[in-house]
């Protein structure tokens, strides 16, 4: 039997009359189409700006305070927009740009093929300016990793990978939701697709260089 595509398993979803992912809510139309808003403005009667599909990363870009996020999935998405996406194959590519390759991560994870790597596996690979993450201890990782990827101020995701090969926790700070895909990062309690977190990012592998260059 094939395997279920994006489109199909995302139109399940979506078939009832909301979908949250991060802090996005999808809404089905009559015509077939979505819209996408900020979850804080859900109950908006109206948005001063209707973004195009095309423009959408602009949206990604800078939190309310024009501030860059170069983390995407950090909790401080801009409010005040909604983006009208035509089908599926829009919507998808809608929530690429706000959430770049997350939905595909969250198929492979429902097809059950997701691979992870655990956080030394990640480290130990760097050359470089970042070849010095490798040496973190394993207590600085444990602090470290509370305060970069909590979902409180920190990261949206869903961790997955462990700390090493024997399978510690990634970080014995975080709370056990953290690791929950059915737990709702955002703290509002409704059911989402989860954002995946297979793999140390770049931003928390650079952290980890810099605590070791400054001695932490
Ligand atoms: S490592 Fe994963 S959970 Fe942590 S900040 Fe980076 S993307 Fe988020």
């Amino acid at each position: 039997m094939n395997e279920p595509a994006l489109e199909q398993l995302l139109e399940s979803e979506v078939a009832g009359a909301e979908l949250f992912i991060g802090e996005v809510v999808v809404r089905r139309h009559a015509n077939g189409g979505f819209e996408l808003r900020h979850r804080d403005d859900s109950a908006a009667a109206s948005l001063p700006e209707e973004v195009p599909p095309s423009r959408t990363i602009e949206i990604a870009k800078f939190d309310d305070a024009g501030k860059y996020r170069p983390l995407r999935t950090a909790p401080t998405l801009r409010r005040g927009w909604k983006v009208v996406a035509s089908d599926t194959a829009s919507l998808i590519a809608v929530l690429d740009a706000l959430y770049p390759a997350r939905l595909a991560v969250w198929r492979a994870w429902r097809l059950g093929r997701l691979a992870t790597t655990p956080l030394r596996d990640t480290l130990n690979r760097q050359s470089g300016i970042y070849r010095a993450a490798a040496r973190i201890s394993d207590a600085s990782l444990d602090e470290l990793v509370r305060n970069f990827c909590r979902s409180d101020g920190g990261c949206l995701r869903t961790i997955f990978w462990r700390r090493d090969r024997t399978g510690e926790v990634a970080s014995t700070k975080l709370p056990p939701e953290k690791f929950d895909p059915a737990h709702d990062q955002t703290g509002r309690g409704e059911k989402c697709i989860p954002l995946l977190c297979q793999e140390a990012c770049g931003l928390l592998v650079s952290a980890c260089a810099e605590a070791v260059k400054s001695g932490r």
